[in-house]
């Protein structure tokens, strides 16, 4: 990728570009979204974002009005909260059920649709707790946005980085007939988040998103343009050779495994088994000693120096008495953190 950009970079002044992408860009997520979920778009319906988040915030700029519900998945990615808030919307949250791999709580889901929901949000793969959705809860999770039609939008941003015994699916590729905007970027798989490149496309089978879509593409057209030369480098990225996704998939499975039985073994936490993307979100039984989460990440990084991002910032409910790891590292410095923290945790 950085040769790459030296090559697109060479005799190039940087100009602004097509608003809504650059079109080999945009061609190659065509070619890109055909292959892997089976999802026919046309230029249309892509839009070329600075990052996924930024597809997030003309999504929520375009489609909510104050008083407008989005319902998101707890624990998730604390963005969607903060970002529907910003523009007035509330953010109910749906059970993702940890006994259960965190897969989503269905019947919760129907339960906490009201008149206001705007988007039904889905994080697959699971940022924090690294959960794959099963291709039935899918199935059911498009069944009851069909039901009550209400917009999917699925945050795809893990969709390569997957390890574990679940199948993954795209969420459109199994919503033949419902609406779904899906949320993808280069910030993961190919490890260049500061490069600042996402997309944002609209399935829209029943001509339902029209609106939605020219709405986030004007607001697209107000900052001009994502980085031009970056796009260029993106668009290699999809058409060019992928065997460091595999070697990385290799990595984080063997991490994954050593961090669910490392963390299991450390007095009062417990963990489930991540899947996919690259977190592991244990419980810690706070037994009066800290008065919640937050407490106890502070107290660990103030004694140990490591930071962990506490649960309840994922989720104010379904995320509280957790606490957030990475397992990017190599397994001897996740070594080293555990066994920091196993000394804390005798000492607490
Ligand atoms: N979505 C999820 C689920 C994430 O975990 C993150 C970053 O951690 C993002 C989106 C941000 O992606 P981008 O770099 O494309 O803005």
């Amino acid at each position: 990728m950085k040769q790459e950009l030296i090559n697109v970079a060479k005799g190039k002044t940087g100009h602004y570009g097509r608003s809504e992408g650059e079109e080999d860009l945009v061609e190659a997520i065509i070619d890109r979204e055909a292959k892997k979920n089976s999802v026919k778009l046309s230029k249309e319906d892509i839009t070329i974002m600075q990052g996924s988040s930024e597809g997030v915030f003309f999504l929520y700029a375009a489609g909510l009005e104050a008083g407008d519900e989005v319902l998101l998945p707890g624990p998730g990615y604390p963005s969607y909260i903060q970002l529907a808030q910003f523009f007035g919307g509330a953010t109910p949250s749906y059970r993702c059920v940890e006994e259960n791999g965190w897969q989503p709580d269905i019947d919760d889901i129907r339960k906490k649709i009201t008149d206001k929901t705007k988007f039904l949000v889905v994080i697959n793969p699971n940022n924090p707790t690294g959960a794959i959705y099963s291709k039935s809860t899918l199935k059911k999770i498009v069944d009851v946005a069909a039901e009550h039609k209400i917009t999917l939008v699925s945050d795809e941003i893990y969709d390569q980085l997957i390890y574990g015994e679940t199948e993954y699916f795209g969420l459109a590729s199994l919503a033949k007939d419902v609406p779904v905007v899906v949320l993808n970027g280069f910030s993961k798989a190919y490890l260049m988040p500061g490069w600042r490149i996402g997309y944002v496309y609209f399935h829209d089978p029943v001509d339902a998103l029209i609106d939605l879509r020219e709405g986030v593409n004007a607001l697209a057209r107000q900052r001009l343009s994502a980085n031009t030369l970056i796009q260029k480098v993106c668009a290699k990225a999809f058409s060019g050779p992928q065997d460091h996704i595999k070697e990385m998939n290799r990595k984080l499975k063997e991490r994954a495994e050593f961090a669910y039985k490392r963390l299991n073994e450390i007095n009062r936490i417990s963990t489930t088994k991540p899947e996919g993307a690259f977190y592991i979100f244990p419980r810690v039984d706070l037994s009066n000693r800290w008065k919640d989460d937050n407490e106890f990440c502070i107290d660990v990084l103030r004694s140990t120096g490591i930071v962990f991002p506490y649960g309840s910032g994922f989720d104010p409910v379904y995320g509280k008495d957790h606490f957030r790891s990475i397992i990017l590292p190599p397994i001897e410095t996740l070594e080293r953190a555990f066994q920091k923290l196993e000394a804390f945790m005798k000492k607490a």
